[in-house]
């Protein structure tokens, strides 16, 4: 399986990946992030919202469970399934992994079921202090081209 790892060293770092993570973006994408709490995927929206450019303020919704921002270059839904746990009703995500926006997703695997097969998984590991390890796993032919480019053809990979 294709599979790509960065390493950062300050929350700064992180944020500046997914901005220029942003530029490959289109319509219609999903990003899921998997992490434990602290980990980093708020950090890693917050940069991909930039790279949109999208100027209000990005914060975890963990209340409302997605929050959208149209401001930018694309729509990004922001959703923050944690509260769902494990939920088999069907809470009409389609419309957005479908739709005309970015939509990234933290503790996917709580919605796993309803996910779509062809999205770019990316895992956030706590390695010590400021240190995080990203692993990015895209499935399909679309995440696996956009990570190729991403990580070569911008020089990200070390
Ligand atoms: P999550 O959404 O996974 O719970 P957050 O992004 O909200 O995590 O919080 C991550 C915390 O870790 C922030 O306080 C951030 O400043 C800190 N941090 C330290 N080093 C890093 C790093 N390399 N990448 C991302 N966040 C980091
Ligand atoms: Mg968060």
């Amino acid at each position: 399986m294709d599979q790509f790892e960065i390493k950062t060293t300050n929350p700064e770092e992180t944020g500046n990946m997914a901005m220029k993570l942003a530029q490959h973006l289109q319509a219609g994408d999903v990003i899921t992030l998997e992490g434990d709490l602290g980990a980093g995927k708020t950090t890693f929206v917050k940069g991909l919202a930039k790279g949109l450019g999208i100027g209000r303020t990005v914060n975890s919704p963990t209340f409302t469970i997605m929050k959208e921002y149209t401001d930018g270059r694309l729509p990004l839904y922001h959703m923050d399934v944690y509260r769902i746990e494990n939920s088999d009703e069907d809470l009409g995500f389609d419309e957005f992994f479908d739709g005309d926006g970015v939509t990234v997703v933290e503790w996917a695997h709580y919605i796993e079921d309803q996910l779509p097969e062809e999205r770019l998984d990316v895992f956030i590991r706590y390695i010590q202090d400021n240190t995080r390890s990203l692993i990015f796993r895209p499935k399909g032919k679309r995440y696996i081209k956009l990570c190729k480019e991403f990580f070569t053809d911008d020089g990200i990979s070390d």
